[in-house]
């Protein structure tokens, strides 16, 4: 007999999408996966030859249970420059990706009753970590097409049980991009009501329509004394399996996460923690600029691309990687007959019939959402998402076998 807290946990949408495009491709199917959250593309040299070093070096030992602590310093100083706020190394916590860092913020912080605002749709994880702390995950529907949260269906959600709110902006899965006012009114909400705000900036770099990509603590400098500010480096040097992420908190936090990181993980892998250490001093940027561009790129060929849908508008993909597109339309505008009801039906149907991989929505909480990246490999996207459009705008003449 299991714990009863494995039961709390769902299985995770984007690994059953990831699974369903490895059956197909192996099954000999030529297949494009659109559904990964990851951008494929090799990781910077710097970084890999600051792992050579410290793999020849023979480096081999635990390091603290919060980092190395020239590594900190380095993370406190990247992050003051992008926010123009100090950090220093004591408010500075690497962990084993952003995930570890999440799960740290909430079981450093909630309690068994507590309840959780998220925004949804959400990354599946936040509920899941949530429930795992012994907390109640509280869902506000950030709605098509922006995706942005109404501040007053945040309030409404608020009881004397609300303890923290996860945000996550820019957004996996929608693209959103939060504006200032946004960022300033959850900041005071979470003032009033003294909320934990957990602010997932993952995808901070990944930002592509002239608007730049701002912290809560940036829009509202008075909630840093109750912000955690999460974000990796999996996403933005493309080492998502490198496991290398952090946290800037206030210092009970810090202390807190000394603890728990070193009865659980011990430490983030240490040849990761030298090789992005060795990128912050001796990277040249070069790097970040070409995967911008190439985001960038990717995304207005795409958008170009997504134009061609008769029933479906996606969302603006202002930030991260992903399109988004909200299927409800369509759905309605479909005869009976045909049986593609959900987007999980739809997600289905492309991998089947379009060999297309996609994500449905309904990993996210929403059952009319679509997910599509555009971190997939250049020469497949636009091919990948000419299937994926002309597949969505056959269905209104397709009949009960989709
Ligand atoms: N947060 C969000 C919003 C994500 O989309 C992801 C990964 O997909 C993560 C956190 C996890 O990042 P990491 O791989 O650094 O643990």
């Amino acid at each position: 007999m299991l714990a009863q807290r494995i039961s709390l946990l769902s299985d995770s949408g984007t690994a059953a999408a990831r699974e369903a495009v490895g059956l197909a491709a192996a099954e000999g199917r030529s297949i494009i996966d659109l559904g990964t959250g990851e951008v494929i593309i090799e990781p910077p040299a710097s970084v890999r030859e600051g792992a050579i070093i410290a793999i020849n070096a023979g480096t081999n030992r635990y390091t603290n249970s919060i980092g190395l602590p020239p590594l900190r310093k380095a993370v406190a100083e990247k992050l003051a420059a992008e926010t123009g706020i100090g950090w220093n190394i004591d408010d500075i916590v690497i962990t084993a990706g952003a995930k570890q860092a999440l799960l740290n913020a909430a079981l450093t912080v909630l309690n068994p009753g507590d309840e959780v605002i998220i925004i949804r749709p959400y990354w599946p994880t936040f509920p899941s970590q949530v429930r795992l702390a012994g907390a109640t995950p509280v869902f506000v529907d950030a709605p098509a097409p922006t995706y942005v949260p109404d501040i007053a269906a945040i309030r409404a959600a608020v009881t004397p049980h609300t303890k923290a709110i996860i945000i996550n902006s820019p957004n996996n899965p929608t693209g959103a991009v939060y504006r200032r006012t946004t960022l300033q009114a959850i900041g005071e909400l979470a003032l009033n009501y003294q909320l934990w705000i957990i602010s997932d900036e993952c995808y901070s770099s990944f930002v592509f329509t002239g608007v730049r990509h701002e912290s809560i603590v940036m829009a509202h400098p008075g909630v840093r004394s109750r912000t955690i500010l999460v974000n990796a480096f999996s996403k933005e040097l493309a080492i998502t399996g490198w496991r290398l992420g952090y946290f800037a908190a206030p210092p009970e936090v810090v202390s807190a996460s000394r603890k728990l990181q070193s009865h659980t993980t011990s430490n983030a892998n240490v040849i990761a923690q030298h090789a992005i250490l060795h990128h912050l001093k001796f990277g040249d940027g070069s790097f970040e600029q070409r995967m911008h561009q190439r985001l960038s790129d990717a995304r207005n060929a795409g958008l170009r691309i997504l134009a061609g849908l008769k029933d479906v508008v996606p969302a603006a993909a202002d930030g991260s990687f992903f399109f988004y597109l909200d299927l409800s339309r369509l759905f309605s505008a479909l005869p009976t007959a045909v049986p593609a009801r959900s987007a999980e039906d739809i997600a289905r149907f492309l991998l089947e019939k379009s060999g297309v991989g996609c994500v449905s929505g309904s990993s996210f909480g929403d059952a009319n959402g679509l997910r599509l990246s555009f971190g997939a490999p250049p020469d497949e996207l636009e091919p990948g998402l000419k299937r994926v459009v002309d597949f969505l705008n056959s269905l209104k003449n397709r009949q009960a076998a989709a």
